[in-house]
């Protein structure tokens, strides 16, 4: 089949290239591994409506003037198509306290506005933004993965061949690695960037309410103190639930999200430390694959999870002493069924020395700013892992060193979540428009 652009995953960036370019006179294709559409996008649905997070906009080559304008743009297409109108983050008064707050403890709070659909709502979302698109006569191919990328742009999937004029690829964290090895193969540039491996913390909603309640997803970014390394929040799910992402190749993910009208009494936020390597070794992608290999199997095949009392003493966490009332272990129930999705461990001895110091550096930081995090009872998960360290040569269109293929969102190392991601799309229309 021949289309004048297709485009490799349904995310965000995907949707986004395909909005600007539907009233083109294009025959746009998107095809699609899973068999529902819109990646990332289905997952509890946080809009981080700033520059200062999902993306970055010197490796985008755009100021923040611009940055913020293709961000209104995008917020405006999702209130468009019915996005909750409930806007986060706008109690200027209440977040400089925290600010100061914050820097007083030796840390900084990035803020920004922020909207909430979640998961339940987000199905719903998606459903009106394809409609839209299949209206203008985009063609989704669900089920459809794409196995092999070749120089002529024939593209092999499991629902036979296909062939374009203008490639976009975006398949996401999880297309990371397949996207890379089609890139050796293609001779298309790319160099490796930082990678962010971590942990996902699980409390009581009142214990982080104090903030959540003031910005929805709180970013605090920490320089730790026994190694001068950066530590940063990222993704906080008030009354929601920590999930496992599917099985990629041989390990599990820990994620989480959150619905807009069921809650759960806990409030989960991954704490991801940046590491990036040099000389000798420089691929962080296989450093992160090779972590998260190694907690996987120290879990039995599955992640671990541990009482953050057990995490601070250096025990492990078993499952006869997991609802210990002596150590007040009842108090929190995790969100994850922990005979069946994950297992008590220790994530100290699974993780590298250097990760879990920073870890509990700035766990430790983060409990200055708000009381109550390292109650021994809270709970650490890992591996959490964000696979967008591949960072691909490109112009400012996205556009790669091959000619007409464009590459995009975080499996390109181009953005960090969903805004990043849809404005990802929007630069690469942009640079196939130049060209018509
Ligand atoms: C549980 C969870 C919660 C999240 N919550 C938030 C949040 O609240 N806010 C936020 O900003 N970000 C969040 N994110 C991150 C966000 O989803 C991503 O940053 C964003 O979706 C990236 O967009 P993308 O277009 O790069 O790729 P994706 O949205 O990942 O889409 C890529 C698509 O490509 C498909 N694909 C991969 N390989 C192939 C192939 N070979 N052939 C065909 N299709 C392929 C995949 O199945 C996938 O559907 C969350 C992620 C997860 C997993």
């Amino acid at each position: 089949m021949k289309y004048d652009v297709i485009i490799i995953g349904s995310g965000p960036t995907a949707l986004w290239t395909a909005f600007n370019l539907q009233k083109e006179n294009l025959s746009i294709a998107i095809l699609e591994k899973n068999t529902f559409s819109s990646g990332g996008l289905m997952n509890d649905c946080k809009l981080n409506l700033s520059p200062d997070i999902c993306m970055d906009i010197e490796e985008l080559k755009i100021t923040r003037k611009q940055a913020e304008e293709y961000i209104k743009q995008i917020d405006d297409k999702f209130l468009e198509h019915k996005a909750d109108k409930k806007l986060y983050g706008t109690n200027t008064k209440e977040i400089k306290k925290w600010k100061t707050r914050t820097e007083r403890c030796g840390a900084t709070l990035v803020e920004a506005k922020q909207r909430h659909i979640g998961t339940d709502n987000s199905i719903k979302l998606i459903k009106s933004f394809k409609n839209e698109l299949e209206k203008n006569n985009v063609k989704f191919f669900l089920n459809t993965e794409v196995k092999e990328i070749e120089k002529n742009f024939k593209i092999k999937t499991t629902k036979g061949d296909f062939s374009a004029k203008y490639l976009v690829v975006a398949p996401g964290r999880s297309g990371a690695y397949w996207l890379r090895e089609q890139a050796k193969k293609l001779k298309i540039k790319y160099k490796w960037g930082p990678i962010d491996v971590g942990v996902r913390i699980e409390v009581l909603s009142e214990t982080y309410d104090p903030i959540t309640e003031i910005i929805y997803d709180p970013k605090f970014k920490f320089i730790t103190k026994h190694h001068n390394d950066k530590v940063r929040t990222f993704c906080t799910n008030k009354g929601g639930k920590v999930r496992l992402e599917p099985k990629n190749g041989n390990f599990t993910l820990i994620n989480g999200d959150a619905l807009k009208n069921h809650k759960t009494p806990n409030t989960n936020f991954a704490l991801l430390n940046t590491i990036d390597l040099t000389e000798p070794y420089g691929d962080t992608t296989e450093f992160g694959r090779n972590i998260a290999k190694e907690v996987n199997r120290l879990g039995g095949g599955k992640p671990i999870i541990q009482r953050i009392g057990d995490f601070l003493n250096g025990k492990r966490s078993k499952l006869k002493t997991f609802f210990d009332k002596n150590k007040n272990y009842d108090m929190v129930t995790p969100t994850l069924d922990i005979k069946n999705q994950v297992v008590p461990g220790d994530i100290t001895m699974a993780l590298p020395g250097r990760i879990v110091d920073n870890i509990r550096d700035s766990l430790i930081l983060l409990d200055k700013i708000v009381p109550g995090i390292i109650h021994p009872a809270n709970l650490i998960y890992a591996p959490e892992i964000k696979f967008y360290d591949t960072k691909y040569k490109t112009d400012k269109f996205l556009e790669t060193n091959l000619v007409n293929l464009f590459v995009g969102g975080d499996g390109a190392g181009k953005s960090r979540g969903i805004t990043g991601a849809a404005l990802n799309g929007i630069l690469i229309a942009q640079g196939i428009k130049n060209k018509l």
